[in-house]
């Protein structure tokens, strides 16, 4: 279970900028039982695409966009929605975010933060992982976390240590952002590395007091 909650439309609106063909996916796992997804999360997406003069080429609810087989077969339905589409909008944590990145050869933009685990954890087949930072930036980091792919949790681009691609901390394994570089690169979006984003808030990571009395939050703090 990863839970999550809903940014702001305001927020969500401005991260897509001028492009207006957007198609939409919804997860119904975790997202849907936070209701920050699901069905009601498609719908309201398209409304408020709608509304603010957007075009919405597409929307699929996929049962939990954390397994990518599935994400495959039913986006594979979508092939020439996608093809008419500027980026897509993920309503879902930061994994099915990450999952639809690595399917799709288009920007993906998170409508919902990542805020914790709510006790227990579902099995699933891709490397992708969100460490629940409570702010998520999946939208100018071309779908890859740089929390969890970054050694040091980067969030302005690579260090001075990164080798051949790889990390310094760690030879065998891949910098993250030299993929995140890479993948920018692909999508011709690579004048998202230039804008200078703000430490994290690490007070973030602790959930607000009312999320607190949730029994996600309850589920997560037993012994
Ligand atoms: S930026 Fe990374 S850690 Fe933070 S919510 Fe998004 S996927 Fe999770
Ligand atoms: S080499 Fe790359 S992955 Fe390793 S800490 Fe530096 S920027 Fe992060």
């Amino acid at each position: 279970m990863l839970v999550s909650e809903r940014k702001p439309w305001e927020e969500i609106l401005q991260s897509l900028g001028t492009r207006d063909r957007i198609f939409v996916v919804s997860c119904g796992g975790c997202a849907d039982a936070c209701e920050t997804g699901g069905n009601e999360g498609l719908v309201e997406a398209k409304t408020k695409l709608q509304e603010a003069g957007k075009q919405v080429t597409g929307a699929v609810l996929v049962d939990y966009l954390c397994n990518k087989v599935l994400v495959g077969i039913r986006m594979g339905r979508y092939i020439k929605e996608l093809e008419g589409s500027d980026l897509v909008l993920v309503l879902s944590c930061g994994v099915g975010v990450q999952v639809v990145g690595a399917m799709v050869d288009l920007p993906v933009h998170p409508a919902d933060n990542t805020l914790f685990m709510g006790g227990f954890t579902g099995v699933w087949p891709g490397a992708e992982r969100c460490a629940q930072c409570g702010e998520c930036r999946l939208g100018v980091t071309g779908g890859i976390c740089p929390v969890t792919n970054c050694t040091k949790e980067l969030l302005n681009g690579p260090c001075g240590g990164s080798n051949n691609g790889k990390c310094e901390v760690d030879p065998e394994k891949d910098c993250g952002w030299m993929l995140i570089y890479e993948r920018l690169k692909r999508l011709g979006r690579l004048e998202d590395m230039k804008g200078i984003r703000p430490a994290r808030d690490h007070k973030l990571m602790e959930p607000p007091p009312e999320r607190r009395k949730t029994i996600y939050w309850a589920l997560e703090n037993v012994e």
